[in-house]
Order: structure tokens, then sequence, then C-alpha cells
């Protein structure tokens, strides 16, 4: 067997795995739309990386303002740097500014978190957040999707926080200002 195709076996065999996890566990979405609002303050938050909020851009016609804001947890490095790590997607009284009675207006485009709640990826385990649809028969097709997302959701996390290692490591943080480091660099708030 060649590399690449050793590589892909394993790649589906993990899939699989999870996807047998996600079946155990059982999940239906019941469109509550409790994943996307706040239930305390500044829980469920969705972060994005720069690559999600341009495809979102790009699928929406909404500015990177309109879409993200950064994320709310400063660091203080010093007496004279402040900063964040990443981006969130804004909120409007508690709720995600995509939602709408119908459901999410940026389906097609939504962002990792979303595509995989109530899942999550810790290592190799598959854990999970609070959500009233677990526990529901879900169809080994649907598990698989999950499965497929969770493991393309956690190599574009790992991606993403690379690039932001660089970033920490070439550039230097302007004193005096509010700045926001993602994978792309540092960028001074607002953006
Ligand atoms: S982007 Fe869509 S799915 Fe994600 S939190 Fe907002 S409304 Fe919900």
């Amino acid at each position: 067997m060649r590399i690449c195709d050793k590589r892909l076996q394993q790649s589906m065999n993990e899939i699989k795995r999870i996807a047998g996890i996600i079946q155990s566990i059982g999940f239906e979405c019941t469109r509550c739309g409790t994943c996307c609002s706040a239930v305390e303050p500044d829980s469920n938050l969705v972060m994005v990386t720069p690559a999600e909020i341009r495809e979102i851009m790009e699928g929406s016609g909404f500015s990177w303002q309109e879409i993200a804001k950064p994320y709310p947890e400063k660091i203080s490095h010093g007496a004279d740097h402040t900063y964040t790590l990443g981006w969130c997607i804004h909120r409007i009284d508690g709720n995600c500014v995509f939602l709408e009675n119908s459901g999410c207006r940026i389906y097609q485009n939504r962002p990792w978190i979303c595509r995989t709640y109530p899942f999550v990826l810790d290592g190799d385990i598959v854990r999970t957040y609070p959500c009233p649809g677990l526990g529901r028969e879900i169809s080994h097709k649907d598990a698989m999707a999950i499965a497929k997302n969770l493991r393309d959701r956690k190599v574009a996390e790992e991606t993403d926080e690379a690039k932001i290692r660089a970033v920490l490591q070439n550039e230097k943080i302007p004193p005096g200002i509010f700045v926001v480091i993602d994978g792309e660099g540092i960028h001074p708030v607002p953006r």
C-alpha cells in the first residue's frame, strides 16, 4: 500500500471510529436555537478563524466588522501590551447575529463549531456540550458527516494555532493599543 493510500485509510478509519461513538451517544438537532444564544454571559461564543470569516463574507455579502468582533478575553502582557487571540461571531441581545426564526442565515457557510455542535474532539476523545438533541437516534450517514466535520475542524484549528504561534514568535505586539492576534497577523481594534 502506498503512503498516501495508507494515510487515506487511516483517516477513514478515524472518521469511522468517531462516527461509531457519535452513533452510540445519539443526536438529532431539535432546532431549539439554544446553542446559537448565550445561556449566561459569554457562553456559547462562536470563535471563528480569518478563513471562516472570509468564507462567510463571500457567502453572505456581510463585512468583516458585521460578522466578527474580537474575542472578549483580554490578555495583558507587561504594563503596555493588551491583546486578545482571535475573533468570535457578533451577538445581538445574546443571540448570534445570524440566528433568525427559520434558523441560521448562513447555514451553508456556518463555522466549524456550529457544524459539529454539540460534539468536540479533545485529543482522540469525543466530548459533548449540553444539548436537548443528544440521545436521539442518528443514521450512520449523518454520524459519518459529523465525524468528518469534527476531523476537518481539528485539522483547521491545529493549522490556525500554528499560524498564531508563528505570529507571536515573529511579530512585535505594539504598545499602548488593544490588538487582535490571529493567524494572519496583529490587528489594531477595530479592524
Ligand atoms: S452561525 Fe448559525 S449555527 Fe452558528 S451560532 Fe450563528 S445562527 Fe447558530
